[in-house]
């Protein structure tokens, strides 16, 4: 072990983290699947046998079909949109367990237009992930409801979260990045949203005192859940960047349970499959939390349980509430949401 091992495990223990150290038939996988080992180790545990592992590498290398979300703000009936696409030889076929979303059957020739034709210039849809949109309905915002939408460019979730709310009530998109949040105005404007505002701020020096119903921290991640989209994800972060991920995402949880009602509630989600991105920030907040509880998702008729053990860790049991995706399981880019509730009226 060197000394930037020796460092990273001193790391990981200090913030609670079990510290991944690869077997051999890890590293004969990394080597096989061109992976970081580590990576290869945590999947070994995440999923428990040597048969899935190799399903969910397989189905990273064959990637995923391309996605999009209907936007009911803008065409009412959306037969009539995946009629429209057809004429322009885009096929698309209905998710049967999401609402709005559809795959595009004709990948290969369609995907290279789907930002460019005149539909969605209309903002009649946006092209999005299963995992993106399944999101939006685990928060389940409501017409007429106050959410907080706090990571929010380039605005697929607060796009989203308006045609739930059917242009009906109030979000508050805050991104911190301005150039990110360009488009996310931008995406605001094409897709018929009237009732977000956005504020150029980072959540961490958010002044505001309000409350509200519904509060969505999709939090930044390392992205290990787009490993079938971003090959190059296989070896572009390290442990090093799962641990400072780990403590941003801890101060972002906290500071955003700050802006839920009591009685409301608080989405935490992320593209990640890393436990340490999900069930650890958490299992750590909830620690010093007394007035928050898991909740069960309803409305997402697929995925897994959110992890209570891994890597001989033991973790709260209302983190089963949580939700995980993976490609070879969902036929979607990998995703973790969660959803919190604060106690009170
Ligand atoms: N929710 C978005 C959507 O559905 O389109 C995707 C959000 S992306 C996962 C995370 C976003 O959080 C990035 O745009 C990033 O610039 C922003 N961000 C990162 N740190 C932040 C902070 N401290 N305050 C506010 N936004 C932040």
């Amino acid at each position: 072990m060197d000394v930037r091992d020796r460092f990273l495990e001193r790391t990981f223990e200090k913030l609670g983290l079990p510290y991944p150290k690869p077997s051999a038939y890890a590293l004969e996988l990394a080597r096989k699947y061109g992976y970081l080992p580590y990576m290869i180790e945590r999947y070994m545990h995440i999923f428990g046998s040597r048969e899935e592992l190799i399903e969910f590498l397989e189905a990273v290398e064959k990637g995923l079909p391309r996605y999009i979300r209907c936007n009911t703000l803008a065409i009412k009936n959306c037969m009539d949109l995946a009629e429209r696409l057809r004429e322009v030889d885009i096929i698309v076929k209905p998710v049967p367990w999401l609402p709005h979303a559809f795959r595009v059957e004709n990948n290969s020739s369609a995907a290279g237009r789907l930002g460019s034709t005149l539909e969605y210039l209309l903002g009649y849809y946006y092209i999005q992930g299963l995992g993106s949109m399944a999101v939006s309905i685990a928060l389940d915002p409501k017409p007429g409801e106050a959410v907080a939408d706090l990571a929010a460019a380039p605005g697929g979730k607060t796009t989203h979260i308006a045609q739930l709310m059917n242009n009906n009530g109030v979000i508050l998109s805050v991104e911190k990045n301005p150039v990110r949040a360009m488009s996310l105005s931008t995406n605001i404007q094409r897709m018929r949203v009237k009732i977000a505002a956005v504020l150029v701020k980072d959540i961490l020096e958010l002044p505001i005192k309000e409350k509200f119903d519904k509060v969505l921290l999709d939090a930044p991640c390392t992205g290990e859940g787009l490993l079938p989209i971003k090959k190059e994800r296989k070896t572009s972060k390290d442990l090093g960047d799962i641990a400072r991920m780990h403590e941003l995402q801890v101060k972002l949880l906290e500071k955003s349970l700050q802006f839920v009602k009591p009685g409301g509630v608080l989405v935490y989600s992320t593209c990640s499959i890393a436990p340490e991105e999900n069930e650890f920030v958490i299992d750590k907040v909830l620690s010093s939390r007394s007035d928050v509880e898991l909740e069960k998702i309803t409305g997402i008729m697929v995925g897994s349980p959110g992890l209570t053990e891994f890597m001989g860790y033991r973790l709260r049991d209302g983190l089963a509430n949580c939700l995980r995706l993976y490609p070879h399981r969902n036929g979607s880019e990998g995703f973790f949401m969660c959803r919190l509730r604060r106690r009170g009226k």
